[in-house]
């Protein structure tokens, strides 16, 4: 036993370690103290033993963060310690620095403290930075890159153009705006030998002591890399920069000038007290110890057939590039194996996991149910869906059960295409369900599928939290011994004691509201039922294919003949009147509105309150002619559902609601909805509210009510005003927030990407899965090569 483990008990150490990682990462309460504390006191230990070994030191460091970390980082803490440990019980010796070179060709297992020009100290801040071995800092990549080539002179400047700068500080104000908006502003003057150019800065109002630390940040004489879009400043009539980015010099930009101007240079994320020179540096020196050595991952038949370059050029490239051909040829290779890797994985899970699943192919009949339910439409299926049947049709008839996702924007009609679905079930003799994420959406699955099975003789139960006992008991019975066709419900459907008698298809509507346990349960319900999920949230295909990857994807982008555009107005809180008047005149027509108010604070009670409030103001004081509802979170469930069914009988005018009314309501009828507070909603919530209206043929308007506009919001809500076009909205949407946001959590399955950049790099993604589809189906892919152990999924080893 190594003399640093000596009064370590390693295997409580390791026992810690796995029910960690067991629960996710969660720093999880022990019996004396939580998880990292606990990691930490037996570090300080092994520190001691170790006659203070630094990559001891560094380790404690990192898990004082660890309960601060998202869990990505957090897992990546715990592999270090486990590999640390493991290093020094295999007790290899430390590596000194002086044989460095001999040691050790593998990245991975080098620690970043002994890379040429680091050490301890800056070993340290590298460690802050999630940087633990020469591998982590050979894919720490830049965030993108200064062409010191592409200079240019203030003298020079057009309007339009992207340029970058070169200058000097010459004076740097900060000040308050006088006027309403609360902007305070920081005014930049940058010099250079041919002119001089003003930039202003703008935030939400700031302390005075906040602006006088962001202004010592541009002292004056500093020298200051620049880049933007020249523009003309609407206020001051002279050309100014807009959207920029900019890198304070110092020392760095005189020996970039005098060295090598016509560089490229890399420009990193940096923490406090790591400058870039120093980065640079240790990641060149890291380059030129490792790279030549690195091994391509991709199969040579892939590089050659995509045109990717070899992967030690690719990243010396990356980080050094010759010039922007060769920088994109190697963003190009990394970005594809990145996504290659990921693809493959998905693949051989969907693989593994589906190996021991068959079921009985499902065919229909010429004059079967199917398709006298579809000869007895009242309208013909839009192309998009026909295409849907047709994918859905062939993959029930297989002996593999189904998964796929079926993407639709609101209003593109979903709900009969899954119909169809679980009709193909039905005709086969099988039970089928759909479980849906509230009951208001579950009520109105019922309501509309009844309309249409009644006249085939077909029976539905619903399944409701608020069903009485005998309710329950009945509706139990039925589906027991198969009398009901299909089942309708919330997770109430997932109960224990609910059994169908053959379950052969199920529909999860808006499936990411569930978790992956929840779906399962309603599978096992059944022996490999045939499962079609749903969401009306279009998220663009780079998503799709990462996130859904091991499911096949259907895209409903079509909506039924006739609908019009919704016509969508941005207007100011002051503005609110005009509103008010198309709502009236709305009503005036003989339809009707909704008025919705956002959650404020991620909080349903104080958002109830809201709404409640402005439930009173507009009964009594905007519109005391008309009857008004009001619906949110807080309601029983059954109280909202009689204020829905209100509102789509006509018994309301006006439905006031919170989001709650954001998911799937279908009320015909009404035909303006006006949104307060539109700044505070992500793009593809707003086009999920929207959706609420345009459900029939007649004109429908859409009137986001903005409190505070600055560009940024502007320019976001005006995206709604273009286009009714769920997926463009989505990319958008992308673009503006990034994945981690866009899907809601930061732990949404979104796998770990380095140097991928979701929101652009769809055409890789494409060819990249095509390539892998390509590899996996052909004889390369077998258990005797690389890649192979490198994507198979990890048996679970048995637990003692
Ligand atoms: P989604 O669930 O995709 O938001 P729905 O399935 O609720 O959309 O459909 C919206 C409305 O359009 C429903 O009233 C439905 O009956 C109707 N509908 C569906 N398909 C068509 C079609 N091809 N032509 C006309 N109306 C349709
Ligand atoms: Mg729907």
């Amino acid at each position: 036993m190594s003399v640093a483990l000596k009064d370590i008990d390693l295997e409580k150490f390791q026992q810690a370690i796995d029910v960690e990682i067991k629960h996710q990462y969660i720093d999880i309460e022990g019996r004396y103290c939580c998880f990292s504390k606990f990691v930490m006191g037996e570090l300080k230990q092994i520190y001691k033993n170790s006659k203070k070994a630094p990559r001891w030191l560094v380790l404690i460091e990192a898990f004082k963060r660890y309960s601060m970390e998202t869990m990505p980082v957090r897992k990546k803490l715990i592999e270090r310690l486990v590999k640390c440990l493991r290093d020094e019980l295999y007790k290899k010796e430390e590596p000194s620095k002086s044989n460095s070179g001999e040691y050790s060709k593998n990245p991975e297992d080098t620690d970043v403290i002994y890379i040429k020009g680091v050490g301890p100290k800056v070993g340290f801040l590298f460690n802050k930075m999630n940087i633990f071995t020469a591998q982590d800092l050979i894919s720490y990549y830049p965030k993108k890159y200064i062409d010191y080539s592409q200079r240019t002179k203030i003298c020079n400047l057009k309007i339009g153009e992207n340029v970058t700068v070169f200058g000097y500080i010459k004076s740097c104000s900060v000040y308050n705006t006088k006027n309403k908006k609360n902007l305070s502003i920081m005014k930049l003057q940058v010099e250079d030998e041919t002119g001089v150019i003003a930039i202003n800065f703008f935030w939400a109002k700031a302390s005075r002591g906040l602006m006088e630390r962001y202004k010592a940040q541009f002292p004056v004489n500093k020298a200051i890399i620049i880049s933007g879009t020249v523009k003309k400043d609407s206020y001051s009539g002279k050309l100014t920069l807009d959207k920029t980015t900019y890198q304070l010099a110092g020392a760095d930009f005189e020996e970039n000038s005098s060295l090598n101007l016509g560089r490229i240079v890399p420009v990193y994320p940096l923490i406090e007290r790591m400058n870039a020179k120093t980065l640079r540096s240790a990641i060149s020196n890291a380059l030129n110890q490792f790279a030549d050595s690195m091994e391509n991952i991709l199969p040579d038949e892939v590089i050659r057939e995509y045109n990717l370059c070899a992967k030690n050029i690719a990243l010396k490239q990356i980080h050094f590039p010759d010039d922007m051909e060769a920088l994109e040829r190697a963003r190009y290779t990394l970005v594809f194996e990145e996504l290659f890797l990921l693809q493959l994985k998905l693949i051989v899970f969907r693989e593994e996991n589906n190996k021991h699943l068959t079921s009985i192919p499902i065919s229909i009949a010429p004059d079967g149910l199917v398709n006298k339910f579809i000869k007895n439409l009242p309208f013909e299926l839009t192309n998009s869906q026909k295409k849907a049947v047709q994918e859905i049709l062939a993959d029930l008839n297989s002996d593999k059960p189904m998964q796929r996702l079926l993407q639709g924007d609101v209003g593109s009609g979903k709900t009969v295409v899954a119909l169809i679905m679980l009709l193909s079930a039905i005709e086969n003799g099988y039970q089928t369900a759909i479980m849906a994420p509230t009951e208001i959406l579950a009520q109105q699955h019922y309501n509309n599928i009844i309309k249409w099975l009644t006249p085939l003789g077909l029976s539905c139960s619903l399944f409701k939290g608020t069903n009485t006992k005998k309710q329950r008991d009945a509706i139990e019975t039925n589906l027991q011994n198969g009398q009901t066709h299909i089942a309708i419900g919330t997770h109430a459907l997932i109960q224990e004691n609910i059994h169908f008698k053959n379950l052969g298809a199920i529909v999860i509507d808006e499936q990411h509201r569930f978790g992956v346990n929840q779906r399962n349960k309603l599978r096992n319900k059944g022996m490999c039922p045939q499962v079609l999920t749903m969401s009306a949230t279009p998220i663009p295909r780079t998503l799709a294919l990462t996130v859904h990857g091991d499911m096949d994807i259907t895209v409903i982008n079509e909506r039924p003949k006739g609908r019009l555009p919704i016509k969508t107005t941005l207007i100011k809180a002051s503005a609110r009147k005009s509103a008010y008047e198309l709502i009236e005149k709305e009503i005036e027509n003989g339809h009707q509105a909704y008025i919705v108010y956002p959650l404020i604070e991620e909080s349903e009670t104080i958002s109830a309150k809201a709404a409640t409030a402005e439930w009173e103001r507009i009964s009594q004081k905007v519109f005391p002619q008309y009857k008004i509802g009001l619906l949110h979170g807080k309601l029983a469930a059954d109280e909202k559902d009689a204020v829905m069914n209100d509102f789509k009988n006509g018994k309301y005018q006006i439905l006031v609601s919170t989001t709650v009314v954001e998911v799937g309501v279908d009320v015909a009828n009404a035909t303006v909805i006006m949104i307060e507070n539109a700044e505070r909603f992500g793009l593809s919530q707003l086009h999920q509210l929207r959706g609420r209206v345009g459900r029939s043929n007649m004109q429908s308007y859409c009137i986001l009510v903005a409190s505070t506009v600055n560009e940024q919001t502007a320019e976001r809500l005006n995206v709604m005003t273009q286009t009714n076009d769920g997926f463009v909205i989505a990319e958008k949407d992308l673009q503006l927030r990034g994945p981690g946001d866009f899907l809601g959590t930061r732990q949404s399955g979104l796998p770990e990407l380095l140097i991928t950049d979701l929101t652009k790099d769809l055409p890789i993604l494409e060819q990249a899965r095509k390539a892998a589809v390509e590899y996996y189906n052909s004889s390369q892919f077998n258990p005797q090569c690389k890649l192979y152990k490198l994507v198979m999924p990890k048996r679970e080893e048995p637990q003692e």
